[in-house]
């Protein structure tokens, strides 16, 4: 049975769900919650609301989906916000949507949580950095994946400075520097336009070429001209021309073509890079080859002096909490159903770990009602949700990367048709009629101190 929290105060924390995290997907599930009176507590580790947009980005990120696509559908961000809101906006936006929701109150910051196990009677055991253990009836894992450095190897010394991506906070770390930024993603692009502006000099290493698509075109944001009923193909073929356009091609920068489709990996947003090469302030190069002292060797057999190296490698997907027969990470992928279920387990939901390539608000408005619904059909069925859409064919994700179009796509599909779920769930529950979630070893890291965010 769903226990309600509108009408009564939940002591009981085997009635309830925890949420962990109080980021932008965990907030948003919060107010899903909330709304649908479902009982829950919510903790953070860190001393604020707003996960990455409070104590993950620099200070001069912008977001490079638009304000369109990243706000919560229910809750649109200010209208003197631009295309394009800083790390501040997003802030500000993210505490303004707790406030009008009230979440605050079911929030505890400062609450690391160090170990989640399933134990007796379907039920999850969590303890607290400060060794505190409490039973829940599910927990929501809302801790994000922008948080676990990914370095690349890199052979031999430096005499420099090598700090990642999450590192940096500040263009002062840049100002005045000899700067070699490794990587071509976003943040990659975002580090070496501001080495380029702050910095003596700035390289970008990139393994291979990649596809810069601009943020906007023709005044647009490019994330608002993709449209729900656009498949991928057509989507790509309008990316395709708007990035000739935009910048030409890539030889007309020096690079290669890249080797891949655009969309294949996740998209580059950014028109500085392309920008601050055309005027000699990046120098692209390719893969680093070795470390020499204060020298860099790349594989094309250049070298170059630098004082700081920024790896912005990306982050690998970790929960460092869970027993390790739940880590279901295999490289980025989370195998799960239903983008959160487990086959074997249940009562332990995998939130926001995809790498839509979307705005985060957008994608959990959709999700969070077809999340709500499958809560509240786990709660009148025994077999656990996943193993449900296993048996109506649903393959396990291949991969972190995602078509938001589709997503939506699906999740208004799904929703139509959600009895056929129900009646399903019905007859696999008479099937597996006795199942019951295998509890798990306490370990002893359980006490250990856990990552602080
Ligand atoms: C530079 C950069 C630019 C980005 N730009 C965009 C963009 O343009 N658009 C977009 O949609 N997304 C963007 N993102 C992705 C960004 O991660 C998401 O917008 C959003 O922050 C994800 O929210 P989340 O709640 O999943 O994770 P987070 O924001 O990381 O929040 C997770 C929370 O969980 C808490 N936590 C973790 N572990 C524990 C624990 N053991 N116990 C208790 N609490 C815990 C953390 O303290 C944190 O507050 C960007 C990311 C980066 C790094």
């Amino acid at each position: 049975m769903i226990y309600l929290q509108g009408d009564f105060k939940v002591d009981d924390t085997t009635k309830k769900h925890l949420i962990i995290g109080a980021g932008f997907v965990g907030l948003g599930m919060a107010q899903a919650l909330k709304a649908a009176n479902i009982a829950y507590d919510q903790v953070d580790a860190s001393d604020d609301i707003g996960g990455n947009w409070y104590h993950g980005v620099y200070e001069t990120a912008h977001i490079i989906s638009s304000r369109k696509v990243t706000q919560f559908t229910h809750f649109p961000m200010p209208d003197n916000y631009p295309d394009f809101p800083s790390a501040q906006n997003m802030r500000d936006y993210l505490n303004a949507f707790a406030n009008h929701f009230n979440l605050r109150e079911f929030i505890e910051l400062n609450r690391a949580v160090s170990y989640v196990r399933p134990v007796e009677n379907n039920l999850w055991e969590v303890t607290f950095s400060n060794g505190q253990q409490k039973i829940y009836k599910g927990v929501l894992l809302c801790n994000g994946h922008h948080w676990c450095k990914h370095f690349p190897k890199l052979k031999g010394e430096f005499n420099g400075e090598i700090i990642h991506s999450k590192d940096y906070k500040h263009p002062d770390q840049l100002r005045g520097k000899r700067v070699l930024v490794i990587g071509g993603g976003n943040s990659a692009c975002d580090l070496a336009a501001e080495a380029a502006r702050v910095g003596a000099k700035c390289v970008l290493s990139m393994r291979e070429s990649v596809w810069f698509i601009p943020k906007s075109f023709a005044g647009f944001p490019v994330a608002d001209l993709i449209k729900w009923w656009m498949p991928q193909w057509f989507q790509r073929l309008i990316t395709y021309g708007i990035i000739r356009l935009t910048f030409g091609t890539h030889d007309n920068y020096g690079l290669a073509k890249p080797n891949y489709r655009v969309f294949d990996k996740h998209p580059t947003l950014n028109n500085e890079v392309p920008y601050y090469i055309k005027h000699g302030r990046i120098k692209p190069k390719p893969a680093v080859h070795k470390l020499d002292g204060c020298f860099v060797e790349f594989i094309d057999g250049s070298r170059e002096a630098f004082d700081l190296i920024v790896c912005a490698t990306g982050y690998n997907v970790v929960y460092p909490f869970l027993s390790p027969e739940l880590q279901r990470v295999e490289l980025a992928v989370v195998k799960c159903y239903g983008g959160s279920f487990l086959e074997d387990y249940k009562g332990l939901y995998y939130i926001g770990w995809g790498q839509a390539r979307g705005g985060v608000g957008s994608l959990i408005s959709a999700f969070s009602p077809f999340f709500i619904r499958c809560l509240k059909l786990q709660d009148e069925i025994n077999v656990p949700l996943g193993l449900v859409f296993k048996e109506m064919g649903e393959q396990l994700p291949k991969t972190h990367l995602a078509d938001p179009q589709q997503i939506f796509r699906q999740l208004k599909l799904t929703n139509f048709f959600f009895n056929q779920i129900v009646k399903r769930a019905y007859q696999v529950n008479t099937q597996y009629s006795n199942f019951s979630n295998s509890p798990l070893p306490c370990l002893s890291r359980a006490t250990s101190t856990p990552f602080l965010p």
